[in-house]
């Protein structure tokens, strides 16, 4: 985007220029309308009208604004404004001449249409997005603009009985002012910069459209004097016009703004409603003055406001459906959207005997370009990442930001054929070129990419997911930029079970030393039994309550030892990192067959029972029975823990603790289990089971 040129000499000629113009129209209002003075008084008048004209070409000239073209339709127009009124003048003043119309109406009427062109053009620079609902905004203050005009200016030329050439050069100038209030509106409302130049310029349209309605209106009652103060508001009007053309940002306002949210901002809501408010007060006035020709026009006015104002609460809902689906950074579908649609959209090729596929993407090393380059950097290759992603895919197929550096799309009619290649193209879309970091730095990004499906035989969503994310993990696994098929996973040679059973204890084991001196999850895993007993859970939930509760932190293998051990408390990078531990323990576990199940309780141990937990925000029984068992029972082991940031709570603040959070974090049930167990003494210390301490 260009920047408002740099400050120059001659920058501020624009200020002169409203000086100069300002005290000129002094000098003009205190020259006497009589004798020799009038021709004095002529020449400045016009001087005025017509400096705006040279204004423009030295801005054109000076600042070179991209486009010209409405600059220079915009100055056209001036210059037939200025003939116009030197012609309205010198007849006027000096022959004397009355007669309506006359030869300077064909110059005024003529130039309405120039300007109305030059802005249009303006506009559709500024605001090149379709914005619908600036545009019904603009459309209901017009409505209410042209059934004011109707009911003041034109309805009432209409009934006098003029010769029909001055009712229609009378009728001329309040229908062509409308058009002219539309575009204003158009402009003033629509997105595009807003310099110094913009308000110049909207003040001038203002300033014109103003002076020409009290001008009709005093000429209707006959009140109109050539020379009063009209004079100094067009005047206004075209000294802004002058400056606004002289203005250095002249050169910036055919540029579009920033993307504005479609807001309806509070002075927005209330200047609608005065507005539409206008038409029902209009019908009271009417009623009251038995003016009752004028109904109609008032009752469509105010039909037509009504379905404006209903297009406009259509808009928003829409917009406001599209934006809840839309992640805000990379404009992909967000997670929720895409697990939403996926069993719809696998139910539909079922019928239709069409293959389908997922793939799970996800940006290698991101971390790194995030602690390198810092956060924004980070997002910049994750707007760039998801660019490249979605000029890959086809119309129709689903791509979404899955997580915060990973991304998930279903593709349709990609058969097991095609699975490969087309996760081959997502890959060599990213990591083709590099990423333009900085103007210095640019850096080559690549992905891993899972994929799953390609047939029509019966899985369930969750099922498809989990093989896509396996076979992301694998690729993870054998070095990263590359492609797996979650499919070929199983048929790989099955993994040894019990061995990485085994593997993954010690991995708890060693987060727990790593956490601190006392044992965790050891624990955790045998209330986490208990409580499942308790509740008349079958033994095999209670089997897998345990095992997942032994293993419920495994995750944190992956976090940083200066993280694990932080004596203090975690800053906000830290915590997001932290946060992420649910989902590494899910893909480790997950890794080994047979383990799904225990994968997805450990993902879910830190949702909370009213949603605000984390990874995904589950609430009530969405979470898994056995994670909001493993929930209590690990709230409990940390609050009696000695860790580096906190001394461990006695049993009476504990259970309170426990108590408060019942309902909301935790599950109640759950809850008023433990605190039984607890009361009957079977909730243990945090012991290895020997009685000794882990790095005792
Ligand atoms: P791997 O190759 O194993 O995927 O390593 P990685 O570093 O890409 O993966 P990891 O999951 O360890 O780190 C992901 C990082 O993504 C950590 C997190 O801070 C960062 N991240 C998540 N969401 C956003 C975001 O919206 N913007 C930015 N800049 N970073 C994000
Ligand atoms: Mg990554
Ligand atoms: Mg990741």
């Amino acid at each position: 985007m260009a920047k408002t040129p740099r400050q120059r000499p001659g920058d501020r000629a624009w200020l002169y220029y409203v000086m100069g113009g300002s005290a000129t129209t002094l000098v003009y209002y205190a020259v006497p309308a009589e004798g020799d003075w009038l021709v004095v008084r002529i020449v400045l008048y016009c001087l005025i009208s017509a400096s705006a004209v040279p204004a423009i070409a030295v801005g054109l000239a000076r600042y070179r604004p991209v486009p010209r073209l409405p600059w220079l339709i915009i100055g056209a127009s001036q210059l037939v404004y200025a003939v116009a009124d030197a012609s309205f003048y010198t007849a006027h003043y000096i022959f004397e001449v009355t007669t309506f119309p006359f030869v300077a109406d064909i110059f005024y009427i003529a130039h309405y249409p120039a300007v109305v062109a030059g802005l249009l053009l303006l506009i559709e620079r500024r605001s090149p997005r379709r914005d619908v609902p600036n545009l019904l905004d603009a459309s209901l203050l017009a409505v209410v603009a042209a059934m004011l005009s109707w009911l003041f200016l034109i309805e009432p030329r209409v009934r006098t009985d003029s010769p029909p050439l001055v009712t229609a050069a009378s009728l001329a100038y309040p229908v062509l002012d409308l058009a002219l209030f539309a575009v204003a509106l158009r402009l003033m409302l629509g997105s595009g910069r807003r310099p110094t130049s913009f308000f110049l310029l909207a003040y001038n349209l203002l300033a014109f459209m103003a002076a020409d309605s009290i001008y009709v209106l005093q000429q209707l009652g006959g009140t109109y004097g050539a020379g009063n103060f009209l004079d100094a508001i067009w005047l206004s009007g075209n000294i802004a016009l002058g400056a606004a053309g002289l203005h250095p940002s002249m050169a910036v306002l055919g540029e579009p703004g920033p993307a504005k949210e479609q807001s309806l901002g509070p002075s927005r809501i209330a200047a609608l409603t005065a507005a539409a408010l206008v038409a029902p007060t209009m019908l009271l006035v009417q009623h009251g003055r038995g003016a009752f020709h004028d109904i109609p026009v008032i009752a469509a006015a105010c039909a037509v406001l009504f379905l404006l104002t209903i297009a406009r609460l259509v808009v928003m809902v829409v917009e406001q459906r599209r934006l809840a689906v839309t992640d805000v950074l990379t404009g992909l579908c967000t997670r929720r959207y895409f697990e939403a649609h996926l069993p719809q959209a696998m139910a539909r090729c079922e019928r239709a005997g069409r293959p389908l596929a997922v793939f799970i993407i996800d940006i290698d090393h991101f971390k790194s370009i995030n602690d390198r380059y810092g956060h924004p950097v980070g997002d910049r290759v994750l707007v760039e990442t998801a660019t490249r992603l979605r000029r890959a895919v086809r119309e129709g197929d689903v791509l979404a930001r899955y997580g915060g550096e990973e991304f998930a799309l279903l593709a349709l009619d990609v058969d097991r054929a095609a699975v490969t290649g087309m996760a081959e193209r997502l890959r060599a879309a990213v990591g083709g070129m590099p990423v333009e970091l900085s103007t210095a730095d640019r850096a080559w990004v690549t992905v891993s990419v899972g994929a799953a499906g390609g047939d029509g035989v019966g899985r369930s969503p969750q099922q498809l997911i989990a093989d896509a994310d396996r076979a992301l993990y694998a690729a993870k696994a054998m070095g990263r930029d590359r492609v797996a098929l979650g499919d070929e996973l199983e048929h790989a040679p099955a993994v040894d079970r019990a061995a990485a059973l085994q593997y993954l204890h010690a991995v708890a084991e060693r987060v727990d030393r790593l956490l601190s001196n006392q044992p965790h999850g050891r624990p955790v895993g045998r209330w986490a039994r208990l409580v499942c007993q308790r509740l008349g859970a079958a033994e095999a939930t209670c089997a897998d309550a345990e095992l997942a509760g032994r293993l419920h932190d495994i995750g944190k293998i992956v976090l940083p030892e200066s993280i694990l051990a932080k004596p203090t408390a975690l800053s906000e990078a830290e915590w997001a990192l932290m946060r992420q531990h649910p989902d590494h323990g899910y893909r480790l576990i997950r890794a080994v067959a047979g383990m799904g199940e225990i994968a997805e309780i450990v993902r879910e141990h830190h949702e909370r029972l009213d949603g605000t937990g984390y990874p995904r925000g589950l609430a009530g029984t969405e979470i898994r029975f056995e994670a909001r068992v493993i929930a209590v029972c690990d709230a409990w082991a940390t609050m009696r823990s000695d860790r580096p940031y906190q001394s461990p709570l006695n049993t009476e603040e504990a259970l309170r603790q426990l108590r408060d959070g019942s309902g909301g974090q935790f599950d109640p049930q759950v809850v008023d289990a433990f605190v039984e167990l607890v009361e009957q003494g079977r909730i243990d210390e945090l012991t290895t089971g020997s009685g000794r301490p882990l790095r005792a």
